[in-house]
């Protein structure tokens, strides 16, 4: 039963709280992965809004590479840091490793194995969770994730997708395509690992039709959950050149809660609301310079769902629709 203070919408804190029967936190780590979508040689390579961390925690520094030994040390430290800042702060009793930074399965399964279980061993943790890229993700490193579910950790996959439009991944030069990332979810689901895909709203070219079209898609994939992300524009990325330019304009607040309810409302309810905005620490954020704070943010949403009536769920369509991206024919 929904309490009266739960947004109307099921949020990750209630997920893991559900799931773990105590306050459960992520324990976010950089063990040194790249990506190949920087490295792929190609002008320009990489995402246009791909800030140089690679969406490593503002907190860590950079690490070297995965399987160097100096990175067990550095996993330990970062652990050992994390947990007791989590204890403290939000009385946080129990953990999930969370491989966050750049694309961690870019790497030969032996490294991966090594990585996990060096990250595993360091406390009990009750989940491993992993973001990555489509391209990333083949049959064998799908199997070794499986491998830590049926050891009973709750395993996740994070997996960017943004847009089910081919012609806005070209242009903001995601380097894969939309039957990529349908591939790679699929490889996964079948060994029963949970995926939680990656949205972008606002992105260059798109507006609330576009962005229905791609939660259609997602949803009809009825995924464990979604990351929502307004767009943001990094210093020092082709999108702030683009932006100095006056190509872009990323939505503001009012615009991004109109898009957010647009795609909770069509998603499943069983569908977790992992993340509804970027955090860019202000320092490197170029626009949209005056949006509300995560809090705020969350409370605002929460107030204009209710005064509608809009719930998670309330227009989700039969998840028989077919599988082919709208963006193409
Ligand atoms: S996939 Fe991630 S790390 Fe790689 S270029 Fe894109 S944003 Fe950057």
């Amino acid at each position: 039963v929904e309490q009266a203070s739960e947004p109307p919408y099921l949020t990750y804190s209630r997920y893991l709280h559900e799931r773990h029967g105590c306050t459960v936190y992520r324990v976010a780590v950089d063990a040194g992965f790249s990506c190949p979508n920087r490295a792929s040689g190609r002008a320009g390579a990489g995402c246009t809004y791909c800030a140089e961390d690679g969406s490593r925690a503002p907190y860590l520094a950079p690490l070297p590479p995965p399987g160097d030994e100096r990175c067990a040390q550095t996993l330990a430290e970062q652990v050992g840091q994390a947990i007791g800042f989590l204890r403290r702060r939000y009385a946080a009793e129990a953990f999930i490793l969370f491989f966050q930074a750049f694309s961690n399965t870019n790497a030969p399964v032996a490294v991966l194995r090594r990585v996990y279980d060096e990250g595993l061993d360091l406390a009990p943790f009750r989940g491993l969770s992993v973001a990555t890229r489509p391209d990333c993700i083949d049959a064998e490193k799908a199997d070794l994730l499986g491998s830590y579910r049926d050891r009973g950790l709750d395993v996740w996959v994070e997996l960017g997708l943004q847009t089910a439009h081919d012609a806005t991944l070209e242009r903001i030069g995601r380097g894969h395509t939309v039957g990529q990332f349908l591939g790679a979810y699929q490889v996964l689901k079948a060994r029963g690992i949970k995926v939680a895909v990656h949205l972008i709203f606002g992105l260059p070219g798109e507006s609330l039709p576009q962005l229905v079209e791609t939660i259609r898609f997602v949803a009809s994939l009825k995924p464990d959950g979604v990351k929502i992300h307004n767009l943001h524009v990094p210093a020092g990325t082709v999108l702030a050149r683009e932006y100095a330019m006056g190509e872009i304009a990323p939505p503001g607040a009012h615009t991004h809660i109109e898009y957010v309810i647009a795609a909770i409302e069509r998603l499943p309810p069983q569908t977790v609301i992992m993340r509804l905005l970027c955090e860019t620490p202000e320092d490197r954020l170029l626009a949209p310079r005056s949006f509300p704070v995560k809090q705020r943010f969350t409370s605002q949403l929460a107030a204009a769902m209710r005064e509608r009536g809009a719930f998670q769920g309330r227009l989700y369509e039969d998840p028989d629709a077919d599988l082919r991206s709208p963006g193409k024919a």
